[in-house]
């Protein structure tokens, strides 16, 4: 299993590296020993108290080693853990406390006061804290090892990874270790990663499932998991140092990530050298990306993947050959794990069968060539959101096939077979990509509407060479505006204590009123048609 695989390396190769942030680097040995004693003491600490096993312990950084220690003795006290990126906002933050049940935060990182003065949220206080610095609480246990018995299970939860949700709460999605095991075994033997010597690049926070790809297939086979934080994306010179000396052969990032860098034309082959595969995922993959990636590294291999977070960070991958490339554009987003079933079905047919169960009613599966949603079902799908019944019954059902029952997820993404290939055709609801970014219209919306001068608001993406390149927000209020540009400005400053800065959208326009269609909803198109 998971745990065992990555305690081994502590004994392979003690000295390697797992985990490279900035100067800090933590090995295998450390790991291990910091993970059990970590593990021991959240133990003795967390399962006191009548607080049940699989109660989720957050994690709360951006990048440091401590945030890998911390999933580790997770696991192995037999909790599933929740990763939280430092950049939240306290208010999300919060939801996400009151939301997942989590009752302890493992942090190296300062919470915010308001975090910690929050005597609702019903964290353990011990000593006074009910946050610490992992360092020094677990110290005194360096050397124990916490029994296998302890660690989560092939059927419990293993993390939770929070996404937007359409209600303005975000959803927490729990992975099994089963999910997890069923996904690396596929990407570790398509990609077929050379053992104790890869070095792989990790962009996304640990907070996106992205992260999940490189985080794992790294600690599975001996890798070396190579971290750049926020600061250092935001900075290119500093971020194309960081690269020389990384000796990346695997990079994982969201296409949006390789664009940004493609624009410096020193991103190519020389500059990465160890540099043989890009795995790719979360958004779309623009044949003019992979044409310049092809190009400026012909040692690496352009691979296009694709999937939800609900469904293991993927289900589908392509490597982008000249033939593939030169025969489709849009680019395919490839073919399905071998036991996993990614169908098309007819989106009005699919409701009507989730809202009954009638497991008779089972949609049929589209053919060839025909578009529709693409829905995925297998060992690798969810059990749905944590302490979310309703939105989970959306969602998730079971799928039936020659007797066996699965685990399925509607996607709400639009697709089709062909070929062999999937392609995916954008969203059939209102959650959109920004900058790799997965958002729900709806949450900004309804983050928007909590503000008390405005009635009515209606996010819309901008698109820009098929791609969304930023939102706009159309707003009614209930008092004169009389400077637009100071009433957006105070908009944005409020949305900021909610929503992360990749949500509050770009432009904002007043309306006197909301156009509608004759059926009595607000008419986007029209808003769009106005929008220049
Ligand atoms: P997330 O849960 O953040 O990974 O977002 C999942 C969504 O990202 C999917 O439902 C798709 O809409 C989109 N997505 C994921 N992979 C791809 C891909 N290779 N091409 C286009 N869209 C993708």
């Amino acid at each position: 299993m998971l745990r065992e695989k990555i305690d081994a390396w502590a004994i392979e190769c003690a000295d390697r590296i797992a985990h490279k942030h900035r100067q800090r680097a933590l090995t295998y040995k450390g790991l291990k020993e910091e993970s059990d004693a970590l593990a021991i003491w959240i133990y003795e600490t967390y399962m006191i108290e009548g607080i049940k096993r699989q109660t989720p312990v957050i994690v709360y950084g951006h990048k440091e080693n401590e945030m890998l220690v911390s999933f580790v003795a997770s696991i192995k006290s037999g909790n599933p853990y929740v990763p939280v990126d430092s950049s939240v906002p306290v208010e999300r933050f919060k939801q996400i406390i009151q939301a997942s049940g989590a009752r302890l935060i493992l942090s190296p990182k300062t919470v915010p006061d308001e975090i910690k003065e929050l005597t609702d949220l019903n964290l353990i206080i011990k000593d006074n804290i009910s946050l610490f610095d992992v360092l020094d609480f677990y110290s005194r246990y360096i050397g124990q090892v916490p029994p296998t018995e302890w660690q989560v299970g092939l059927d419990e939860v293993y993390y939770i990874i929070y996404t937007s949700g359409s209600t303005g709460v975000p959803k927490g999605v729990q992975i099994t270790l089963r999910a997890l095991e069923s996904y690396l075994n596929w990407v570790n033997t398509a990609y077929q990663p050379v053992e104790k010597s890869e070095v792989y690049l990790n962009q996304a926070p640990f907070s996106f499932d992205l992260s999940v790809m490189d985080l794992y297939m790294s600690l599975s086979t001996g890798g070396t998991l190579w971290s750049v934080d926020k600061e250092q994306i935001a900075n290119p010179r500093e971020l194309f140092e960081s690269f020389k000396e990384s000796e990346v052969s695997i990079w994982v990032s969201t296409p949006s990530f390789a664009e940004v860098c493609l624009m410096d034309k020193s991103f190519n082959q020389e500059l990465l050298p160890n540099l043989k595969r890009f795995l790719f995922c979360g958004e779309v993959l623009t044949h003019d990306c992979a044409s310049k990636l092809v190009q400026r590294f012909p040692k690496g291999l352009v691979e296009n993947l694709y999937g939800p977070t609900e469904a293991t960070v993927a289900v589908t991958t392509v490597t982008i050959t000249p033939e593939i490339h030169d025969k489709y554009n849009p680019l395919p987003v490839g073919a399905a794990k071998p036991d996993c079933k990614v169908l098309i079905c007819n989106s009005e047919a699919l409701t009507e069968y989730t809202k009954s169960g009638d497991l008779t009613k089972k949609p049929e599966i589209l053919p060839e060539e025909e578009r529709g949603e693409i829905i995925i079902a297998g060992p690798n799908v969810s059990i749905g959101y944590l302490n979310n019944p309703e939105q989970t019954a959306k969602a998730f059902f079971t799928w039936e096939e020659n007797g066996e029952k699965l685990q399925a997820y509607r996607t709400g993404d639009a697709g089709m077979w062909k070929e062999g290939q999937l392609f995916f055709f954008g969203r059939l609801d209102f959650q959109v990509k920004l900058h790799g970014y997965r958002i729900e219209l709806g949450d900004i919306e309804e983050n928007l509407r909590q503000i008390d001068w405005i009635d009515n608001a209606v996010v819309l993406p901008i698109e820009r060479k098929g791609k969304v390149d930023y939102l706009h927000a159309f707003l009614t209020a209930n008092k004169d505006i009389t400077s637009e540009f100071e009433e957006a400005q105070a908009v944005r400053e409020a949305l900021r204590s909610s929503l992360p800065d990749y949500m509050i959208p770009r432009r904002i326009s007043f309306l006197e009123r909301m156009p509608m269609t004759p059926n009595g909803k607000v008419d986007r198109r029209a808003l769009l048609g106005g929008q220049k």
